[in-house]
């Protein structure tokens, strides 16, 4: 038991740090970024060489376009990972990932056991309701009564 705790807290432990890393790799890819699409906007247009310096610059601006999403991405999981093992723990770190799914399961079997407890006839909406049907003069379809047109032939009742 102790030992497995121990386990645990060592997991949780790099799980931080991964995060930490990812956190602080993703920021220095972000600044990186920042500055590339900074220098692709701010370079001087070389004038003699116009169409090197252009694709140069439309380089440094791709190049930090992909830094930036990178750094971002590595960030924001970072971020995640280490606000996760640090406030809920290792735990509920695979919870939270797994927990659109059970929300939606849940969800869909609290509806389902519902519609089964809650049987048609029990229901109050459904309680003496009768659908008053009325024929269409045309082709004779039961059209039900609030209707305008027909659903079968499209003839005005
Ligand atoms: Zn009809």
């Amino acid at each position: 038991m102790r030992n497995q705790s121990t386990e645990y807290e060592s997991k949780k432990q790099n799980l931080r740090l991964l995060g930490m890393v990812l956190f602080v790799v993703g920021g220095g890819l972000l600044i990186i970024g920042v500055a590339s699409i900074f220098s692709a906007m701010t370079a001087p247009t070389d004038w003699d060489n116009f169409s090197a310096s252009s694709s140069q610059r439309m380089g440094n601006f791709i190049i930090g376009a992909i830094l930036l999403s990178v750094g971002s991405a590595c960030a924001g999981a970072g971020y995640k990972l280490y606000f996760v093992t640090h406030i809920r723990g290792l735990a509920r770190y695979t919870a939270v990932e797994t927990a659109p799914a059970a929300e939606i399961m849940t969800e869909a079997i609290g509806s389902g056991l519902s519609r089964g407890f809650v049987k048609e006839g029990d229901s109050p909406f459904s309680q003496g309701k009768e659908v008053i049907r009325i024929k269409c003069r045309n082709c004779g379809y039961l059209e039900t009564e609030d209707a305008d047109f027909c659903s079968k032939c499209g003839e005005k009742v």
